[in-house]
């Protein structure tokens, strides 16, 4: 059942100040999934109003991340559209306007208390062990003695003067009413001394003017819920429906991950920033569908879902406002489910780079040969290489111990690899159907195990003790290399004894 039946209008309003990392892409995704479903539109919007934080090519990333994760937006910056502009540092003027809106209603002030003076009423609250709040010095200034000084000059920002009297009761979709005591509130600024706005003013007014139907963010934010609760009723405005989803905790599910933790991951192949993914072998799928599921779920047993599944199947009723600890290991299961559900070529077109990028040059007619053999064998595609570099080597270099079977010696390997080597030149090719069964009768013949012979040859032809399947591998590398490469282990025993 659809959440809303009216077209949604989600954004995503990232701040560009590092690395889009899974709790961001998690909340983009069902920002998409509301919009897609609902027929409505998925807006990205660049919250850069905190000039210090900015970090350069951070909004850049961000695209990349979200185009590689499937999610593109309707409206944005880049693209454009009917609301904009779509970065918040281009729509200063526009904020202003409501800012002296709320002034001239008496429900905002310019406050001109220096940096000084707020610290020493810190000092004290602190001490009385008072929860530190703005003391409300001008609160109650004149409104036209105000207005003088701000002429003249003097520094100042403006507050939201919050009801000190009476409570406000606001609605979260996930955990429902909570009322809180107007007098916990405190008078938060709203506008900066160098005149930009802050989020609690700015992204109210861009929600609001940018026709948003449900705001979907970090649970982060649901202390200052209130306020923005309050700032919408003070502009007369209708609020849209909050959704605060649920933290990420550490894999071992206690605390939240620091920034330290989350850059060493990555030595054990994981990460949470999006942009890691690709190169350690992810696929974009694997990553939605793992992300999806943690903080919401289709039913207690359906676990495997295509972006277009979600689409038709998201739920925000069935968002959990639990915490989610972060689970590597459902991630590589994903992954080795989305590797598995391609289609062959696409498949064979993914792990290309992969190939290339450790210095080999897989061909395509080779790749889609050997994408089948492969895609039931790696959980990441930067495994591909590993299993597989030998079909693009132009020779392999197992050493001689390589080439000893288990319970033989050096001499009886060679033995056995001459043996192999005559049965092999004999059939009319190297597949399994042509070369499996004479190589099996080898072994009857020599009173050995499969294991035994096949360790060779597989050594031998693959320069790997671990392999895709021996048979089928030869088939592709070609009898004349298989051969070839027999005859060089042979020499290699010789020689080494
Ligand atoms: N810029 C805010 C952040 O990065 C966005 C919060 C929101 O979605 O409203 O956390």
């Amino acid at each position: 059942m659809p959440t809303t039946s009216i077209p949604a209008r989600v954004r995503f309003a990232p701040s560009p100040t590092g690395h889009l990392h899974l709790g961001g892409a998690r909340t983009a995704l069902y920002d998409y999934l509301l919009a897609k479903q609902t027929g409505g539109q998925f807006i990205l919007r660049i919250e850069d109003t905190d000039r210090k934080r900015l970090v350069p090519g951070a909004e850049e990333e961000l695209m990349i991340g979200l185009r590689w994760l499937g999610l593109q937006w309707d409206e944005g910056p880049d693209i454009g559209g009917p609301y904009g502009p779509y970065r918040q540092s281009e729509r200063k003027e526009i904020y202003q306007q409501y800012a002296k809106q709320l002034i001239d209603e008496g429900k905002a002030f310019y406050c001109f208390c220096t940096p000084d003076h707020l610290a020493r009423v810190r000092t004290e609250q602190q001490k009385t062990k008072i929860i530190p709040h703005y003391d409300g010095t001008c609160r109650e200034l004149d409104p036209d003695e105000a207005l003088r000084r701000v002429k003249a000059g003097e520094p100042h920002v403006v507050r939201f003067k919050s009801p000190r009297e009476g409570s406000i009761t606001v609605k979260d979709a996930l955990r429902g009413e909570i009322t809180v005591e107007n007098r916990t509130i405190d008078d938060y600024i709203l506008v900066k001394s160098d005149g930009l706005a802050l989020y609690h003013l700015a992204a109210m007014v861009d929600d609001h003017l940018m026709k948003i139907t449900h705001v979907i963010r970090g649970s982060e934010w649901l202390p200052t819920l209130p306020l923005h609760s309050h700032i919408h009723r003070a502009l007369g405005w209708q609020e849209p429906e909050w959704v605060h989803l649920s933290v990420f905790l550490k894999p071992t599910g206690k605390g939240k991950m620091s920034k330290r933790e989350a850059a060493d991951l990555i030595k054990d192949g994981h990460s949470i920033f999006v942009k890691d993914f690709d190169g350690l072998g992810y696929l974009p799928e694997a990553v939605v569908n793992w992300i999806t599921l943690m903080g919401w779920s289709y039913d207690d047993h359906t676990e495997f879902f295509s972006l277009s599944d979600l689409v038709e199947k998201f739920t925000l009723t069935r968002l959990n406002p639990s915490p989610a600890a972060i689970n590597f290991t459902k991630l590589d299961h994903f992954n080795g489910l989305h590797i598995r559900s391609l289609p062959v070529a696409e498949f064979s077109r993914r792990i290309k780079p992969f190939f290339e990028k450790a210095d080999l040059k897989p061909d395509d007619e080779t790749l889609i040969n050997i994408a089948p053999i492969i895609q039931e064998r790696v959980a990441t595609l930067d495994e591909a290489p590993e299993i597989a570099g030998f079909f693009f080597r132009e020779s392999v270099e197992p050493t001689a111990e390589d080439l000893i079977a288990k319970g033989l010696t050096m001499a009886q390997s060679a033995d056995v690899a001459r043996h192999s080597l005559s049965v092999l030149q004999r059939c009319q090719n190297v597949s399994p159907e042509a070369a499996e069964p004479p190589m099996r009768e080898l072994v009857e013949e020599l009173g050995l195990s499969a294991g035994q012979v096949f360790c060779i040859l597989r050594s031998a032809v693959t320069g790997q003790k671990v392999s895709p399947p021996l048979f089928e591998s030869m088939e592709i590398i070609g009898k004349e290399e298989v051969l070839k490469r027999l005859k060089r282990a042979i020499d290699l025993l010789d020689n080494a004894g």
